[in-house]
């Protein structure tokens, strides 16, 4: 057995939070004007419902305000007119389209005329590509809160054998490109990936983006791992991973409740700071929490 220890998000999340504050005091001082996050919910989905509210008070906390749209019926070509008429609002700092839309709609042709210096949840091509590209471009919330509890706790991945189970373009696939960025051997594993207990077990670090409870068993961990959990699933009323709880066997792990989430949220805070100075100093000088990493 092995002392495992927690990746606590909570903290994490709390420190990301306290420099977010932190920075919209010193924006208002600065520019004497206010930061504001659209949201916009298409469709009754209760969870979507819940995690925009979750955002809306993590946004209050921090001084960033929030306008929120909800839409029980929409069509593709409103939803971008909506987002035509945000991008050209300069009162708008950041565009938060809360997934999954419901199935009329044209997801990804919509997250595409999301403005880039207004794409705080990194959702469209463009972003994506950037991120691929190791190039400056805000990372989807979960993928980029990934990258700061690794920060937080000086995790190195450089050369390290990373398991992405999951490829899901607002998580798993950008999460492997980020890691690639930072120089770790990533195998992406997806529905037909064959072995995939064999996958795991070889890998230094295993990520858990599959939306299926406890799926990924401990008994297929290579003992000390690094296991980071992004599963979020309700069973009888508890909230459980993606990854049968992996202490005794990881090293390092990311808890579900208290790991992955807190610091989706406290990134997207990040991503908006950074979004309403880049848009104030209209330069392309990029905030420091952008995704940029150094190539070795
Ligand atoms: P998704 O779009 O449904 O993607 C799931 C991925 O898992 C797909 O790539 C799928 O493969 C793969 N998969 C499904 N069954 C598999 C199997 N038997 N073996 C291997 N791979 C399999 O889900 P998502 O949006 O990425 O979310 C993944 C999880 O993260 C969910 O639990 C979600 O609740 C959670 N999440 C958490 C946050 C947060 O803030 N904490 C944010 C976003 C998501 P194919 O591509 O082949 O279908």
């Amino acid at each position: 057995m092995i002392e495992s220890k927690v990746l606590d998000g909570k903290l994490v999340s709390a420190v990301l939070e306290e420099a977010v504050k932190n920075k919209v005091l010193d924006y208002k001082e600065e520019y004497n004007d206010d930061i504001t996050l659209a949201t916009i919910i298409v469709g009754s989905d209760k969870a979507s419902k819940t995690y925009v509210n979750m955002k809306s008070k993590a946004c209050q906390r921090v001084g960033i305000q929030t306008r929120n749209y909800s839409f029980p019926e929409f069509t593709t070509e409103d939803l971008i007119n909506l987002i035509q008429t945000l991008n050209e609002d300069t009162s708008i700092n950041g565009i938060l389209i809360q997934h999954p839309l419901p199935k009329n709609i044209d997801e990804q042709k919509c997250f595409d005329q999301i403005a880039t210096e207004k794409d705080v949840d990194g959702l469209s091509s463009k972003s994506f590509g950037k991120i691929a590209f190791n190039e400056e471009a805000f990372g989807a919330a979960t993928p980029n809160g990934i990258i700061h509890i690794l920060d937080f706790y000086n995790i190195d991945v450089t050369g390290q054998k990373a398991c992405v189970v999951g490829r899901s373009p607002i998580l798993g696939k950008p999460l492997a490109a980020m890691l690639l960025n930072r120089n770790a051997t990533v195998t992406i594993c997806h529905s037909k990936t064959k072995n995939l207990k064999e996958e795991v077990a070889q890998a230094d670090i295993v990520v858990g983006a599959v939306g299926k409870p406890e799926f990924i068993k401990k008994n297929w961990l290579k003992k000390g791992a690094i296991v980071i959990d992004a599963g979020y699933n309700y069973v009888n009323s508890k909230t459980v991973g993606d990854i049968e709880n992996p202490s005794g066997i990881a090293s390092l792990y990311t808890p579900v409740p208290g790991g992955v989430g807190p610091v989706t949220i406290a990134t997207l805070l990040t991503n908006t700071i950074a979004a309403a100075n880049m848009q104030a100093s209209k330069t392309n000088t990029y905030n420091r929490q952008f995704v940029k990493e150094e190539r070795k």
